[in-house]
């Protein structure tokens, strides 16, 4: 009771993508941090999970990093301030589009 602190939160609930219009359901097992079907993400963090950020600017899928330990890690790129992130793909993101991304076949 009581435990949130400031405006510290954990956030995994639903949202609506600011890209695709898609309603984002929330994961369960992690916070959600990216639309599971264009794979777009808002710029909210400093680091992963603390919504420290105020740039709010959409962050665009560049590229997929594949790690044996962690799976696919989608790269990605703010497009108003040019941070660059790298987030875990959740298993229910899209997977055709993360294979593309992948092979580099695809800018979106
Ligand atoms: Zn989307
Ligand atoms: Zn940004």
């Amino acid at each position: 009771m009581g435990d949130r602190v400031g405006s510290f939160k954990k956030i995994d609930e639903s949202f609506e993508c600011a890209n695709c219009g898609k309603m984002v359901p929330k994961l369960n097992y992690t916070s959600r941090n990216h639309c599971n079907n264009c794979l777009y993400s808002i710029h909210l963090d400093d680091t992963p999970g603390d919504r420290a950020s105020d740039c709010r600017g959409l962050m665009r899928p560049i590229g997929i990093d594949y790690s044996a330990k962690k799976g696919y890690i989608i790269v990605h790129k703010c497009e108003k301030c040019g941070a660059i992130k790298r987030n875990k793909a959740a298993s229910d993101d899209n997977m055709s589009l993360i294979i593309k991304l992948s092979s580099g076949e695809t800018k979106i």
